[in-house]
């Protein structure tokens, strides 16, 4: 759509961000856009419709879209934070970054099986995707699809997720 097309013009490219040769994108001028973040939220969950328990969004930018995705669709939202930053017992999942490693967590507070769609901003190597599939299984979710706004394309992020109902709203 229109709407859409403009929404992409919004995300803006900045090199060497945060470290040279990195081209970093940065979604905030389509968040500060209200018809461009409506217009991407709804295109984001619109594959999923009627299709899930609840939205998982990974820290930080995925809290943003999945809060707004679980407002307009109805449903609870999960937080997937960085490690040792929830008050309770959690499930955790360790990855590889390029330097060093890192761990997520979510607290198991929704019912067994419960079908949850996964959120985030960008999609770069599929790493910290990959380890929300995992930690979803190891509390005994059900994934319900992986949605993301911007793929970049050639870092083989979607063939790491490896997730038929894989969904990307823009791509590089
Ligand atoms: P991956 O694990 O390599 O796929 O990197 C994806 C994670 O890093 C996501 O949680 C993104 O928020 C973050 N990320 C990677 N590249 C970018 C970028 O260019 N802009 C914004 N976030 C990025």
């Amino acid at each position: 759509s229109a709407e859409l097309a403009r929404a992409e013009s919004l995300i803006l490219e900045i090199p060497d961000y945060p470290s040279e040769g990195i081209l970093f994108r940065d979604i905030t001028p389509l968040l500060a856009d209200g018809p461009a973040l409506r217009a991407t939220v709804d295109a984001l969950i619109a594959p999923f419709a009627g299709r899930f328990d609840v939205v998982a969004g990974l820290e930080a930018r995925g809290f943003l879209l999945a809060s707004a995705a679980a407002y307009t669709s109805g449903t609870g939202l999960m937080p997937i934070r960085k490690s040792g930053r929830l008050p309770r017992p959690a499930g955790t999942v360790g990855y590889a970054l390029e330097y060093g490693t890192a761990e997520i967590e979510a607290h198991a507070d929704f019912a067994p099986g419960s079908r949850v769609l996964l959120i985030d901003d960008v999609l770069a190597t599929g790493g910290t995707l990959v380890a929300a599939h995992a930690l979803m299984r190891e509390l005994g979710y059900a994934v319900a699809g992986t949605a993301v706004l911007f793929e970049i394309d050639g870092l083989g992020g979607r063939a790491a997720i490896d997730d038929p109902a894989l969904h990307t709203v823009f791509h590089s």
